[in-house]
């Protein structure tokens, strides 16, 4: 393969951005990428910072499912187990604290399954 702006020179890589066979000459190194010297440099920086971002995003993404997870689950067990250990003294009302820390374990189980998307 040969370079796209040049014929005659052998290409060294291709263009991030446009795909293009660039030579020594053409080609401009931006990060790890090679792009269009003078054409494409700046969407190749554009393109890998937003990839960048996207690789953050869903680790930040996960790293908040996780901290619910364990969040809801300690307050769920805590209105559980309250809830069942009072049941014979408050009656209805230990019911509804168990109930409630149903609902959280609910929620910090369907968020331990979201995290894991994250993996
Ligand atoms: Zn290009
Ligand atoms: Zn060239």
């Amino acid at each position: 393969m040969n370079c796209y702006y040049h014929t005659n020179s052998p290409a060294i890589g291709l263009c991030k951005h446009c795909q293009r066979g660039l030579c020594s000459d053409c080609g401009a190194t931006v990060d790890d990428s090679l792009a269009c010297r003078d054409r494409h440099e700046e969407q190749v920086v554009a393109l890998d910072e937003m990839i960048k971002q996207n690789i953050l995003k869903s680790k930040r993404a996960g790293s908040d499912y996780v901290r619910n997870t364990i969040f809801y689950g300690i307050v769920g067990l805590l209105f559980t187990a309250f809830g069942v250990s009072q049941i014979q003294w408050l009656g209805v009302q230990a019911v509804v604290y168990a109930i409630i820390g149903l609902a959280l374990l609910w929620a910090s189980l369907a968020n331990y399954l979201e995290s894991k998307k994250y993996k």
